[in-house]
């Protein structure tokens, strides 16, 4: 399968795919891990970090879908650019500074 990516987005692109499927791995060996464990305290974990893994491959993936449809890097609360910079740190980013900060509270 090939997407029409730009250019621009080809690297991200190409180190999201490579995240998706570690967390996509990552969380199916937790998911058999959990099926077997006895211990309540261990099992509370696993659903913590599955969760987290979960949330992860939502946003990886989300990531990927907006670099396809053409969406990403633009933020979606003022429809302006997320500066360069801020995606290399948090490349599923979905909004500029001012508005995750808006997000927030
Ligand atoms: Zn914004």
């Amino acid at each position: 399968m090939s997407i029409d990516v730009d250019r621009r987005f080809a690297v991200v692109h190409a180190a999201l795919t490579d995240e998706l499927d570690r967390q996509t791995a990552r969380l199916r060996e937790l998911t058999e891990m959990s099926a077997d464990t006895g211990d309540p305290g261990e099992s509370h974990n696993q659903e913590a970090l599955i969760a987290a893994t979960r949330r992860s491959v939502e946003q990886v993936s989300g990531a990927l879908r907006r670099i396809a449809e053409g969406a990403y890097g633009r933020c979606e609360g003022c429809a302006g650019a997320i500066p360069a910079e801020r995606l290399e740190v948090l490349p599923h980013a979905r909004f500029c500074v001012p508005c995750q900060q808006k997000q927030v509270g």
